[in-house]
């Protein structure tokens, strides 16, 4: 068959990687210069990378770490310590450090070690979470009707639990706060965060996303004769009388025919290039109930090291939810003598929840962070600060609030030759890297079971 793909991020790639291995003439349409979409990660004129996001892989990604083994890049990530560390005033951190015993001895013993909870919150949240490590899918889609803050309150769990460890959970998640995200994905991940020992390690790409991830993904597609265009933006598609696709139209006036044609696209674009005879269905009318979350991205550049720690942090009461100092988590992006940071610290920081931030200036929002990074970090205070940049994603993933999980449409569509693909689609995680790797497989094989291959 020939399969068109339009969007390279995580999805469409992974969906092609399935294709290409099955024999078919795969062909990516990619509107922008660089593809990995919300992973993606290009080069300034200094030669550093500029990344759309700080990416972390969990433990329990296992379809995206079977891929990364597929195309040759089992060995382009690297774990770190199991342990969530809060950065506090002054230099400060809380930890949170699993035991090494089995689930779930690893997270009761290292919770009750924690300094981030006092011991009364530790007793409320024995208590209160016990339905979530208990319950199973059922449970959890039962309770996507309220937000996380009214489920947590209504199990008793304590407020400076809430407030200290998971409002940093809701906003590293989803960007979005506990009293806006609904209980359904942070039960879920209490579960296997109570259960699964491995799930929850975090591990940070060796140099960048970009250049660990979605470089060996596109020379693996092409290796297998897959075609990928860049600057190819999908503007609509033609019908034949049963609704069916007849061609894709891309912006620039290529006419696009296939046997059958994935969207891979975030799904706010999705809703742009729908035919008007497709909204009488449902399916299609659904899309119009998600909403993308903002989300901003800023990197600084320090001409010393702020920080010794290799991980990944979580802070409170700041613009940043989650960050990381890159030069030390992602070594091989940061060789002596190349780029800007010649031994200096990159702070790569996630700005959530960032719907006030969207139109601020970007010297505006610098300012406010390296406040708060000095205020955070004193090494901060001394050093230099020899260049910052921001990346504005105004709908990122989707807003996952309560019962909009219901919403998520299947791959296969009501039209024949037309499928859906992204981290939107319906599979068993949330918005992710993983969410689009499983939603590019599933696609794949949905579409190739309805034309009997
Ligand atoms: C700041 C940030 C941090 C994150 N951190 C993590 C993390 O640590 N771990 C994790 O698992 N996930 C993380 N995520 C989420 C993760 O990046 C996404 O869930 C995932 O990458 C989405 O992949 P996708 O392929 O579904 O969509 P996208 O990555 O959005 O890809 C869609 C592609 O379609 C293209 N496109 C759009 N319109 C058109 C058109 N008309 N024609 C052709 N192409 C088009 C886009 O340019 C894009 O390349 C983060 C996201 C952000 C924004």
């Amino acid at each position: 068959m020939k399969i068109a793909i339009f969007g390279a991020g995580v999805a469409g790639l992974s969906a092609a990687i399935e294709l290409v291995d099955r024999g078919h003439t795969v062909e990516i349409y990619e509107k922008r210069k660089v593809l990995g979409g919300k992973v993606s990660v290009w080069k300034d004129s200094d030669g550093d990378s500029i990344e759309s996001g700080l990416h972390i892989v969990f433990g329990g990604y296992t379809q995206l770490q079977q891929y990364l083994k597929r195309v040759g890049a089992e060995d382009n990530y690297q774990w770190k310590e199991h342990s969530l560390i809060y950065a506090e005033p002054d230099g400060k951190q809380s930890v949170f450090r699993k035991a090494n015993l089995p689930s779930p001895w690893a997270e009761v013993v290292g919770g009750m070690q924690t300094d981030i909870l006092s011991i009364w919150d530790k007793f409320s949240l024995v208590k209160g979470l016990y339905p979530a490590i208990t319950g199973n899918e059922e449970y959890f889609r039962s309770q996507d009707y309220m937000t996380y803050s009214e489920w947590h309150r209504s199990k008793g769990a304590s407020e400076h639990s809430l407030q200290r460890l998971w409002r940093a959970i809701s906003l590293a998640m989803n960007f979005i706060e506990p009293n806006v995200i609904s209980a359904r994905p942070m039960i879920t991940i209490f579960k296997y965060f109570g259960t699964d020992h491995a799930s929850t390690k975090f591990a940070f790409f060796r140099k960048n996303p970009g250049e660990s991830m979605i470089e060996p993904m596109r020379q693996y597609i092409q290796s297998k004769g897959g075609r990928i265009f860049v600057d190819a933006k999908l503007k609509s598609f033609e019908l034949n009388s049963d609704e069916t696709i007849q061609h894709a139209q891309l912006q620039d006036g290529h006419k696009i025919e296939a046997d059958a044609y994935i969207s891979a696209l975030p799904v706010h674009n999705v809703k742009k290039i729908l035919p008007t005879e497709w909204l009488a269905h449902k399916y299609f009318r659904n899309l119009f109930e998600f909403v993308g979350s903002p989300v901003a991205n800023c990197q600084l550049w320090f001409d010393r090291k702020i920080t010794d720690t290799d991980n990944l942090m979580f802070s409170q009461g700041t613009t940043f939810a989650t960050f990381a100092d890159v030069s030390l988590t992602c070594p091989g992006d940061f060789q002596k003598g190349m780029g800007t940071a010649d031994g200096g610290s990159v702070m790569s920081l996630v700005l959530a929840p960032a719907h006030q931030l969207m139109d601020m200036p970007n010297e505006v929002i610098t300012r406010l962070v390296l406040k708060e990074i000095h205020e955070r970090f004193p090494l901060s205070r001394q050093a230099t600060l020899l260049k910052s940049t921001i990346v504005k994603i105004p709908q990122s993933v989707y807003k996952a609030v309560p019962d909009v999980d219901q919403f998520r449409p299947d791959q296969i569509s009501p039209v024949k030759n037309f499928f859906l693909a992204g981290d939107y689609t319906y599979q068993r995680y949330l918005a992710s890297m993983e969410g689009a790797a499983l939603s590019g497989k599933q696609v794949a094989e949905k579409l190739l079971s309805r034309f009997g291959n």
